[in-house]
């Protein structure tokens, strides 16, 4: 397994390039919406990881929730997995909560998967199959 990427909730990703590119020095090279997840995503290579920025693309977006609460941050933590669904049948197997019993298509047409923070120390954490 390796870290595929690390999602941060932003206001706004034109902003938040202000820090992450034009400061920093990384580079956009993926920008996405995902509707199912009312979410635009832009994606930024970090070694053999990626920068994920989120921003909400509606009022009942998850992460405009999470902006309300938190005011942004780290939001999830996503790990790439070979086989998602032996992953989520091992999860369930172990009493796990999961928040996707089925996987769904998530940005780049990957499968992904949410397992719950109450099962995960607090974190929530994203499954993801390359197709
Ligand atoms: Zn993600």
């Amino acid at each position: 397994m390796k870290i595929d990427h690390l999602g941060i909730a932003t206001g706004g990703i034109q902003e938040a390039l202000k820090f992450w590119e034009d400061a920093l020095g990384l580079e956009s090279v993926h920008v996405e919406e995902v509707e199912d997840q009312k979410v635009r995503v832009a994606m930024l290579p970090l070694g053999e990881s990626r920068i994920e920025l989120l921003e909400p693309l509606s009022d009942d977006s998850p992460i405009s929730n999470f902006l309300e609460k938190r005011g942004g941050g780290i939001h999830h933590i996503a790990v790439q997995v070979e086989d998602i669904n032996a992953s989520l049948a091992k999860l369930k197997q172990a009493g796990m909560k999961l928040i996707d019993e089925e996987p769904r298509v998530g940005a780049e047409g990957c499968l992904v998967a949410f397992v719950h923070p109450k099962s995960a120390n607090g974190v929530l954490l994203e499954l993801v199959q390359k197709i």
